[in-house]
């Protein structure tokens, strides 16, 4: 699953997955989730530092963070849905040389999640998350806490302004650009207009993923 920061990847990747039983394996999630553990090591907490500026982690501790669990997943007998795991070219060459070496080449599609720069600007800015269980929550909905566990909404760290123009100056569409080509060359592509409701965006991916199967 790919697109620029607030293109709702994330929202659609969890719906994704709990439609049809994948594993959800977001590397923003994965590397938060470094900030409860009380051994950090120096990468990691380097790591912690560099998504606070919205900088990209250095490609290996992706790879160490999330290559085991794709492996645990399908050894279990589960797809997975792989959040924002690639972006940049780099990454996309090692994660296409890990399907390969697993016999999963044949397996993988790439959806991308098309928006502005302007609209993902506008949506990331006044967004909230639940401190617990990481649903977002638009700007749109006028609630006090999450609709999904109740638990407290807050602003994450990296929607600040001047780190939300960062990320998407690191990781938007131009930044983007040859790593989609990557995968237009495969062949693996599709693409889904983002600027859509979720409802719609869920029902463009679902299309796809109806053929796919
Ligand atoms: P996200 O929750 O997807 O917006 O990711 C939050 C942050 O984690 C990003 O702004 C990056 O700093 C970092 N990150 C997540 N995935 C990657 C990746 N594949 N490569 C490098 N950095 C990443």
């Amino acid at each position: 699953m790919m697109g620029p920061p607030g293109s709702g990847k994330g929202t659609q990747a969890k719906k994704i997955a709990v439609q049809y039983g994948y594993t959800h394996l977001s590397t923003g999630d994965l590397l938060r989730g470094l900030a409860g553990k009380t051994d950090l090591t120096t990468e990691e907490s380097q790591a912690l530092e560099t998504i606070k500026h919205g900088n990209l982690v250095p490609d290996e501790l992706i790879y160490k963070l999330v290559f085991h669990k794709i492996e645990d997943s399908i050894r279990a007998g589960q797809g997975v849905v792989l959040d924002g795991a690639v972006r940049t070219v780099e990454q996309a060459q090692s994660f296409n040389q890990f399907f390969v070496d697993n016999n999963l080449n044949q397996e993988v599609l790439v959806l991308e999640i098309t928006l502005t720069n302007e609209e993902a600007l506008r949506r990331l800015s006044g967004r909230r998350v639940c401190a617990r269980c990481g649903e977002i929550v638009p700007l749109s909905m006028a609630v006090d806490s999450c609709q999904k566990c109740n638990g407290e909404l807050i602003v994450r760290a990296d929607d600040d302004a001047e780190v939300i123009k960062l990320r998407i100056r690191k990781q938007g569409n131009k930044a983007m650009a040859p790593v989609i080509d990557f995968y237009r060359q495969l062949g693996i592509l599709k693409t889904v207009d983002g600027v859509q409701s979720i409802e719609e965006v869920e029902r463009s991916i679902a299309k796809i993923l109806e053929i796919s199967n």
